[in-house]
């Protein structure tokens, strides 16, 4: 059997706990960052300059970062 100390019993817990809590956190920010790349954007192609851009979903027409021009989105 492995001795240890209640100090040590006490670390490795909550150490554990912590790594575990961290891990989660990763897994749903990676998860949310995914989500929100794919729902919420919409893909501009700039007719004038040719610059390709993201942008909010909720328009369906975009001002040109480079240029200005307003484009339709090409991918939703
Ligand atoms: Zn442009």
């Amino acid at each position: 059997m492995i001795e240890c100390t209640l100090g040590q019993f006490c670390a490795l817990v909550l150490g554990t706990a912590l790594v575990s809590l961290v891990l989660v956190a990763l897994f749903y920010e990676w998860r949310d960052g995914r989500r929100e790349k794919t729902a919420h954007q919409h893909v501009y192609r700039c007719e004038r300059c040719a610059r390709v851009y993201v942008g909010s979903r909720t328009r369906t027409v975009a001002k040109c970062p480079r240029c200005g021009a307003m484009n339709e989105a090409i991918r939703t």
